[in-house]
């Protein structure tokens, strides 16, 4: 296996559920997260730290004048972004990184770090997206309308993406987008070293 971390990106239409996913995957398979910073203000029951670093516009300004960003986006009407020295560090010390992010973002990242494996969540149609984004309950009508005005933009990034992935039985999307991320860490190039490692041993047998 290689030593240092994978970078998965988790893209996906806002109420698709990716960040209900997110969490399945640290919680069952102990995956590292990367917390973004955001401008917007935070849903009820969201912890600064925990669900996001919350930031004005100008301590979010500061941070993209500081190189603090491996990338940061606009998003509806708030500014969001990846801090790079958390993702730096675990990626070095070997740990894998979830990055739940939006497109453009996301396509920062493919760009600066080529081996990073890019996940698109979606639901199965678009009226269960309506379903699930009004039923979460967290957004007003307006803010319903733009996200799904942003997703019918985001639809034509898809291509950019490595793997989809249907989010219908949420433990089964889980297990799934799982099972991608070990299979990437299982290709042949991945594990130069290790197949260098063992034809050398072959070699002196
Ligand atoms: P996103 O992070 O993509 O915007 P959320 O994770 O907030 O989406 O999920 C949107 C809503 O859909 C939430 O109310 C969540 O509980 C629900 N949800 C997520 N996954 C599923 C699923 N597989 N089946 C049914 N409801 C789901
Ligand atoms: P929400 O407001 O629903 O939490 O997030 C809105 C969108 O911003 C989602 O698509 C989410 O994935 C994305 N997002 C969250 N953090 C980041 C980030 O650090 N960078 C980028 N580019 N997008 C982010």
């Amino acid at each position: 296996m290689s030593s240092k971390g994978q970078l998965i990106v988790i893209s996906g239409f806002s109420g698709a559920g990716k960040g209900t996913v997110v969490k399945g995957l640290v919680e069952k398979y102990g995956y590292s997260l990367s917390i973004s910073a955001t401008t917007r203000a935070p849903r009820p029951g969201e912890v600064d730290g925990k669900d996001y670093y919350f930031k004005t516009q100008d301590e979010f300004r500061t941070l993209i004048d500081y190189n603090g960003f491996i990338e940061w986006a606009q998003y509806v009407d708030n500014y969001y972004g990846t801090p790079r020295k958390f993702v730096e560090q675990e990626i070095a010390a070997g740990r894998d990184v979830i990055l739940e992010i939006e497109v453009q973002g996301a396509a920062i990242v493919k760009n600066q770090y080529p081996d990073s494996r890019l996940i698109f969540i979606t639901t199965k149609d678009v009226e269960t997206l309506k379903e699930r984004l009004t039923g979460r309950g967290s957004e007003t009508e307006e803010q319903v309308a733009k996200r799904l005005k942003r997703a019918a933009e985001e639809a034509s990034f898809i291509g950019n993406y490595d793997y989809i992935v249907v989010n219908d039985d949420l433990n089964t999307c889980i297990d799934t987008v799982n099972s991608v991320i070990l299979s990437e860490k299982c290709k042949r190039e991945k594990n130069g070293a290790l197949i260098e490692a063992l034809q050398e041993s072959f070699s002196r047998e």
